[in-house]
């Protein structure tokens, strides 16, 4: 396991600093009104950039790639360029760096930058590739007998979700209207969701483009970086309109992101192997190393103006299927992928009931609610603000991720009453 690579950003060399300078996630900033930046995040700072590219100091050999207030031109140069800025960034922020007196003027204070989505989304694909998740759920729809269906095992499950309702961590979540369900075989009502609920995933952002079927290794390799993923889910509105082609506007509300997209290369220590295969699997899903991370997940959940309570904590190795398999399946019909396709885990459910990643699950379908501090929940109430955290722990250093947080506010009046 590697060590903490020391940097003349003091606050980066605090073990419990989310983002020493093996880290270096990739984000999106202003300050006051002043124009959107590139940064990385270095300790209590935001290295620009931007600044830095404009002002001659960061030079890759390739034209601007900063000049836009996205990630993506530089998630399509691919693999070689990540590596190559990974380690001009290093040394010009390592420990008695000859830069540091050029550098220094262009950190920015993380407390005072407004954070912003850190790429353009292409599209957005959701998997439900967590096996304690979906046997969990099956159980609560069709029992422990039939809580698999038969193709789990086989198929890494997703579906084709919305890029436009991808939005930044901080963003208010307003609580959805949808078609619900009447009692027996009355006609269905239209209201605002009253099982308005989280999912704890993570997201496998694509750097650089395919154009027919890859392999797994291939897949792996396209992958620019991970961020933490809240699929934010109606389940009365799901329940009703799911069957037959799946989930629609019970996800279509908001998918939030952490504001750091976190390289591959800051995680590579934490790779760690999916779980055993309970069936073989095609050798298309065969995985050559392991291609899953250990990243320790939590969830808080904070009522307006009360404490916040910790109700879910599990890990991204609970996964049965990793992203490198989600995005090869992907392909297998001849699928093009893009620059800036975001691919969703599935909710990262672990065999233990704090483990599970859905208040669905954690409330066993709202029969069971939870104690928080202050109160109880089953579903999520007006005005909750829900944070997701994630970090992988190196040996006396931490890869954060940044909180993925969002406050639920209150439904519009009617939206059609007009
Ligand atoms: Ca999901």
């Amino acid at each position: 396991m590697t060590s903490l690579i020391r940097s003349w950003v003091d606050s980066a060399n605090a073990p419990d600093s989310p983002f020493p300078l093996n880290n270096l996630p990739c984000g999106v900033f202003s300050v006051d009104n002043s124009a959107a930046h590139c940064g990385m995040a270095i300790g209590d700072f935001i290295v620009d950039l931007t600044m830095l590219e404009a002002k001659g100091l960061l030079d890759l050999g390739a034209a601007r790639l900063f000049d836009v207030p996205v990630w993506n031109k530089v998630m399509e140069a691919g693999p070689a360029l990540w590596a190559a800025l990974r380690a001009k960034v290093t040394a010009l922020l390592a420990e008695g760096a000859a830069s540091r007196a050029a550098v220094e003027p262009y950190l920015v204070p993380r407390a005072g930058a407004t954070l912003h989505m850190p790429f353009r989304v292409a599209e957005y694909t959701d998997f439900y590739a967590g096996r304690h998740h979906a046997f969990n759920v099956g159980t609560m729809f069709r029992g422990p007998e039939n809580a698999l269906p038969p193709n789990w095992l086989h198929i890494p499950i997703g579906y084709n979700g919305r890029a436009s309702s991808v939005v930044v961590s901080g963003t208010e979540v307003r609580r959805p209207w949808g078609q619900v369900k009447g009692p027996d075989h009355a006609v269905p009502s239209f209201q605002p969701s009253r099982r308005f609920d989280i999912e704890l995933e993570m997201g496998a952002v694509v750097g650089t483009p395919s154009e027919g079927p890859v392999t797994v290794a291939e897949a792996d390799d396209m992958i620019f970086g991970y961020v933490l993923l809240n699929d934010w889910s109606a389940r009365d509105i799901q329940a009703w309109e799911y069957q037959p082609l799946g989930p629609f506007q019970a996800k279509a509300t908001a998918t939030t992101i952490s504001p750091w997209i976190v390289m591959k290369a800051a995680i590579e220590p934490f790779r760690t192997s999916t779980p055993a295969r309970e069936v073989p699997q095609l050798p298309y899903l065969h995985e050559p190393r392991p291609m899953l991370y250990d990243i320790a997940l939590e969830v808080a959940l904070q009522p307006e103006g009360g404490a916040e309570t910790i109700i879910v904590r599990t890990n991204y190795a609970e996964m049965y299927y990793s992203a490198p398999q989600q995005l090869a399946h992907h392909t297998t019909s001849g699928c093009a992928m893009n620059t800036g396709d975001l691919l969703g885990s599935g909710t990262i459910s672990g065999p233990t009931k704090e483990s599970r990643g859905s208040l669905l699950e954690l409330s066993w379908g709202g029969k069971e609610p939870i104690a928080i501090a202050g109160g109880t929940r089953t579903f999520i109430e007006d005005n909750d603000t829900l944070i997701l955290r994630g970090q992988c722990r190196g040996d006396g250093y931490i890869i954060g991720f940044g909180d993925c947080t969002g406050k639920v506010i209150p439904a519009l009046a009617d939206p059609y009453a007009r």
